[in-house]
C-alpha cells in the first residue's frame, strides 16, 4: 500500500522538493498565482459529477446537499482571482516621526509562509480541503495535504484532482490515517492547517511545537442555538432543522443544542416536531432514502446510538425520530425533550442528527450556561427583540455567530471563519485565510 512506501524517506524527498520550490514560487506574481487556482477550477469543474458520486459513494451524502456545500469553493476561488493583486500589494504604514516621519517609508508585505500541510477531515471532504488550499495558493505557497481515511472514495478523487493540476513539488496528496499523518507532522512544515476533532488538534498542536510551525486549527464543539421569546418560532425551527439534520448532523458549525425559554418550550417543541415531521415524514427519511446522509461509519453510528441512549435511559424522551438501524448506520432526525446538562449527550459534541433541547428561566441563565462550557464554534441567536440578542452576543463568546438563521456565515468570502479556544485558532476564508497564509513582514525604508 502506498501508506507504507511513503514513509521516511520518500515524504522527507517530498519535502525538500517542496521546499526549494516554494522559493520559486514565493516571487509569483497575481497572474501567476491566479493561473494555478484556475487551473485548479477547471479540474474540479470536470469532476464535479464525480465528486458528487464519491461523497454518495462514501456515506450516502445526497447529492443536493454536495451540490450545495460544495458551491462555496467557487465562490471562495471567485473572491481570490478578483482580488488577489490587491491582497498582494504591499500595506502602507504611518512611519513614527522618532523614525524619520513621513520621509521614511513603511510598508507591510506579504509573503508566502512556504510548505504548509493540510489534514482534513471527511465530513465535507473536498470542501474543507480545496476552500482552504485556494487561500494557501494565493498566498504563495506549497501543499502536502492528508485528507481523511474515513473517506476513501472522496480521498483517491483529491489526490486525483491535485495531481492533474500540480507537480508534486507544489501540490501533493499522501493518503493514509493518523499513522501517516504522524510522519508527516515530523517534518519542519512551515505552517500547519488542520480540520477536525478537538482531541486530534491538540496532538497537532504539541507536534507543530516541536518545530514551531505556525498552526490554524479548525476544530468543533457545542454550538447554541438561542431562542429568545420575541423569535418568529417556525422560522426558527425551519432554519435549525435544516442545519441540524443536513449531513446527518455531521457538520462542524450545525446546532448542537437549543436552548429554549421554560414558557415557550412547549410550543418550540410542537413547531419543531411539526417541521421535522414535514421535512422527513412522520417516520422519518427512512432507511432506504436517498435524500438523507448516513453516519460516515459503524464507529460514529455506534458513538451517537449511545449517546442517544444514554439520554433515553435517564430520563429523556424522543418528541420525534429516535429510529436506528445498524445495518446502515442509520439514524433519524430525531428531537429529544427533558434532557439536562449532566446527560452524556450534552458533555460532548454530538455531530449527529440528534437535537436536544434545554430550557432557561432568564436569557442570563442562558448565557451563564454556554460560558460554563468550551467556547463554541457557532452560537446562534433568534428573536426580534434588538437589545435580548445583542445581550447574547455580548455576553458570550464564539467563533462565529448567526443572528435568525444558523451556519450561514460560513458561506460568506468576506468574512472571517475560524474557532476560539477549544474550537480552534486562525481564520479561514477569502482575504483573512490569504492573510493566514502569509508572513506579515514589515519592511522600514530608512
Ligand atoms: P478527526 O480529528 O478524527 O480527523 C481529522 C483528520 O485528522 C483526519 O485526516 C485524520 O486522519 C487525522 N488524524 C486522526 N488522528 C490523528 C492523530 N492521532 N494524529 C494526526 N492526525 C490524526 O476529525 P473528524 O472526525 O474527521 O472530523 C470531525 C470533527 O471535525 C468534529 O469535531 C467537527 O466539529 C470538526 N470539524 C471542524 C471544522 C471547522 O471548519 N472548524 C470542519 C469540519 C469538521
Amino acid at each position: 500500500m502506498e501508506t507504507q512506501t511513503i514513509a521516511g524517506t520518500a515524504l522527507e524527498t517530498l519535502f525538500v522538493n517542496q521546499q526549494r520550490t516554494a522559493l520559486r514560487i514565493k516571487k509569483s506574481a497575481a497572474s501567476e498565482r491566479i493561473a494555478r487556482i484556475v487551473r485548479l477550477k477547471d479540474v474540479i469543474t470536470d469532476h464535479f459529477d464525480l465528486m458528487l458520486q464519491a461523497e454518495f459513494d462514501d456515506y450516502k451524502k445526497p447529492a443536493g446537499e454536495s451540490k450545495l456545500a460544495l458551491g462555496s469553493i467557487f465562490d471562495e476561488i471567485d473572491v481570490a482571482v478578483a482580488f488577489l493583486e490587491s491582497w498582494m500589494k504591499p500595506k502602507m504604514a504611518t512611519t513614527p516621526e522618532a523614525l524619520g516621519g513621513d520621509a521614511v517609508i513603511s510598508k507591510i508585505i506579504f509573503e508566502p509562509k512556504g510548505v504548509c500541510l493540510f489534514i482534513t477531515p471527511w465530513n465535507y471532504p473536498f470542501l474543507l480541503t480545496f476552500r482552504p488550499l485556494i487561500a494557501c495558493l494565493a498566498a504563495g505557497n506549497t501543499a502536502i495535504i492528508k485528507p481523511s481515511e474515513l473517506t476513501p472514495h472522496s480521498s483517491a478523487l483529491i489526490k486525483k484532482i491535485i495531481s492533474l493540476v500540480f507537480p508534486e513539488d507544489e501540490v501533493v496528496v499522501i493518503e493514509g490515517g493518523a499513522e501517516v499523518a504522524s510522519d508527516l507532522l515530523d517534518l519542519p512544515f512551515d505552517h500547519i492547517h488542520y480540520t477536525g476533532g478537538s482531541r486530534v488538534g491538540k496532538i497537532i498542536m504539541k507536534a507543530a511545537a516541536n518545530h514551531l510551525s505556525s498552526v490554524t486549527l479548525e476544530l468543533g464543539g457545542k454550538s447554541p442555538a438561542v431562542i429568545d421569546d420575541s423569535a418568529d418560532f417556525a422560522d426558527a425551527a425551519g432554519k435549525i432543522a435544516w442545519g441540524k439534520y443536513f449531513n446527518c448532523g455531521q457538520t462542524c458549525i450545525a446546532p448542537d443544542y437549543v436552548l429554549v425559554s421554560e414558557n415557550r418550550k412547549d410550543y418550540f417543541m410542537n413547531t419543531m416536531k411539526a417541521t421535522i415531521d414535514s421535512m422527513y415524514g412522520p417516520d422519518g427519511p427512512g432507511v432506504d432514502s436517498l435524500l438523507y446522509s448516513r453516519l460516515v461509519n459503524a464507529h460514529h453510528y455506534r458513538r451517537v446510538k449511545n449517546l442517544l441512549e444514554d439520554a433515553l435511559e435517564n430520563g429523556a424522551s424522543v418528541v420525534t425520530g429516535g429510529t436506528v438501524d445498524d445495518s446502515d448506520n442509520y439514524i433519524s432526525p430525531t428531537l429529544l425533550d427533558n434532557v439536562n446538562s449532566d446527560h452524556a449527550i450534552m458533555k460532548e459534541e454530538i455531530f449527529g442528527p440528534v437535537l436536544p433541547v434545554l430550557t432557561y428561566r432568564t436569557l442570563d441563565e442562558a448565557i451563564d450556561y454556554i460560558n460554563q462550557g468550551e467556547r463554541p464554534l457557532g452560537l446562534y441567536v433568534f428573536g426580534k427583540d434588538n437589545a435580548a440578542i445583542q445581550a447574547v452576543i455580548d455576553g458570550t463568546t464564539a467563533g462565529g455567530s448567526v443572528v435568525n438563521h444558523v451556519a450561514m456565515h460560513y458561506m460568506s468570502p468576506f468574512l472571517p471563519f475560524g474557532g476560539i479556544g477549544n474550537s480552534g485558532m486562525g481564520r479561514s476564508h477569502g482575504h483573512y485565510g490569504f492573510v493566514d497564509f502569509s508572513n506579515q513582514r514589515p519592511v522600514l525604508e530608512m
